[in-house]
């Protein structure tokens, strides 16, 4: 008889790691609180308009078409590279559209900031190299297992490490390269990819602008959300059974600490192995309330949050592309608010994501749906307060600096806020991203893949190793999937 997995959670952590079990033999459920899979992968329809609720940047697409090839699935899983992947605008006027081509991006930034193009080569190959130098070691496996740490590749990251930036934080490193303080906002903004403070987190981090510049940025055919229901078909293609409207409540264990089973809606469901794809506080403080908790790692500086407007525009942008940074005055005060403060500044960078410029169903002709993002502070404590002025601020500044009067462009309106993060997908405080990478030893303090106290129990998803984000989430399924095999094979 097959071993029995539960699944607790539809992200796309759970998803990827049921597919990655039921291919290994095991019988897989997922549960999942919502009508609806995906979690922060989620879509929104208002009227004619369909949003991506959460992500809406694509890298490492590979990790996705790696799971369709797993199944067999004779769909692939469709998408494409960008040409042009984010529009800047700057308050004092300055443009420029950050090409995918490396040569191309340099003469842009070249003609519009007046860097040499060699810096910015050097600066990008710089990222390239701390990416190729780490992947290994930060990133595809267990940084829990004294055995990864005997292999060539993970001594080599552990050889270079000096060479790494890890004492320097990447804004000191980016205003050390550059000479124009824009170019430095352009890339100290990839901290925000992961949530953090570039004023704070080491200059490894900006290998992040290395996954866009040298790996490429990308579109699915369909929008984000198709990666949702890619994997949702490639769960049901490996037999996967997946439960919604299914709130797990408890985890239950044996005497000696073994996972047995779930209480879900009341009813009791045994299991060899249990996988969690919640937040490591949903986790410990609603699953395991009695048990032990690892309580360094919950304490540590969560990521931000986000607040979304979906807007439904009855008018075409010329001028936008596809990802669009309306930069704020003063980055550094914008960074203080988020990580000291409990509401964002009175001048936020403003991203507008707009997926009708591709996918041309997503919103009706003439129409564009925007999602209009700011990043904002973890929080527990209700928004409304700051929520109208966050509006007033966000509209005028779209209006100075695109010279329009969007408000009156707005016919279809919903919000994202921290509280409907956490209601919606049970991120402590709407963190969007778990931890922040807001100093060098981040990567040592998120939880592993597994609980070395309680036996049968593993994680994945954006609050555990390796951290956040599509290609990380998907990271982690394949650690956890590997730990799996290797810990339950006795
Ligand atoms: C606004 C926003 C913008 C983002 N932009 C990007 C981007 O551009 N690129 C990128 O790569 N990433 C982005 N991210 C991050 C990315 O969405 C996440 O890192 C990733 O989707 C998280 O997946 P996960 O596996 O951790 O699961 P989650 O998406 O966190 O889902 C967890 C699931 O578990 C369910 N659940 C929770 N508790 C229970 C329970 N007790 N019982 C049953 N089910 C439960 C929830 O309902 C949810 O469906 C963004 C996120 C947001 C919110």
């Amino acid at each position: 008889m097959n071993k029995k997995a539960g699944i607790i959670g539809s992200g796309i952590g759970g998803l990827a790691l049921s597919i990655r079990l039921a291919k290994a033999g095991y019988d897989v459920t997922v549960f999942e609180k919502n009508s609806y899979p995906g979690g922060k992968l989620s879509e929104l329809h208002l009227n004619q308009y369909r949003f991506d609720k959460g992500p809406s940047l694509l890298t490492m697409p590979t990790l996705i078409d790696e799971l369709t090839e797993l199944v067999g699935y004779n769909l692939p899983f469709e998408y494409h590279k960008l040409d042009y992947i984010t529009h800047y605008f700057y308050p004092d006027g300055t443009q420029l559209q950050a090409s995918s081509d490396k040569t191309r991006f340099a003469e842009e930034i070249h003609t519009k900031l007046k860097e040499k193009k060699e810096t910015v080569i050097n600066y990008l190959k710089q990222n390239e190299f701390y990416f190729n130098t780490t992947e290994e070691l930060f990133l595809k496996q267990s940084l829990h297992q004294l055995k990864n740490f005997l292999t060539m590749k993970t001594l080599k990251g552990i050889i270079y490490s000096p060479f790494l930036g890890l004492f320097n934080t990447m804004h000191k490193q980016n205003t050390a390269t550059f000479s124009n303080p824009k170019t430095t906002q352009l890339f100290n903004r990839y901290a925000t990819y992961n949530g953090s403070n570039p004023y704070k987190a080491p200059a490894l981090m900006n290998m992040i602008s290395h996954l866009e510049f040298n790996l490429g940025a990308y579109i699915p055919a369909k929008g984000m959300h198709q990666i949702t229901e890619h994997l949702v078909a490639l769960a049901i293609a490996s037999g996967v059974n997946i439960h919604y409207d299914e709130h797990v409540k408890h985890l239950q264990l044996s005497s000696s600490n073994r996972i047995e089973g779930l209480i879900s809606n009341g009813k009791n469901y045994s299991f060899d192995i249990i996988a969690s794809d919640i937040d490591i506080h949903a986790l410990y403080n609603q699953l395991l309330p009695l048990h032990f908790k690892p309580k360094r790692l919950l304490k540590q500086e969560k990521s931000t949050s986000a607040y979304v407007f979906y807007w439904g525009i009855n008018k075409e942008f010329k001028e936008l592309g596809l990802h669009n940074i309306l930069f704020s005055d003063d980055y550094k005060n914008e960074f203080d608010h988020l990580f000291t403060k409990s509401y964002p500044c009175h001048d936020p960078t403003i991203y507008i994501n707009i997926s009708s410029k591709y996918c041309k169903k997503d919103a009706p002709v003439g129409s564009e749906n925007w999602f209009v993002m700011i990043n904002v502070p973890h929080n527990k404590q209700p928004t409304i307060e700051y929520a109208q002025d966050l509006r007033k601020n966000v509209i005028s500044k779209i209006n100075s600096m695109l010279k329009t009067n969007i408000e009156g462009h707005i016919e279809e309106e919903a919000i994202l806020d921290p509280i409907l993060i956490e209601r919606q997908t049970s991120s402590f405080g709407g963190s969007i991203y778990g931890n922040s990478s807001n100093n060098k030893f981040a990567a040592f303090l998120r939880h592993a893949n597994y609980s070395s106290k309680i036996k049968g129990l593993y994680l994945v998803g954006g609050s555990v190793h390796p951290g956040g984000g599509i290609p990380l989430c998907l990271w982690s399924a394949k650690i956890a999937n590997q730990l799996i095999i290797y810990r339950e094979k006795k």
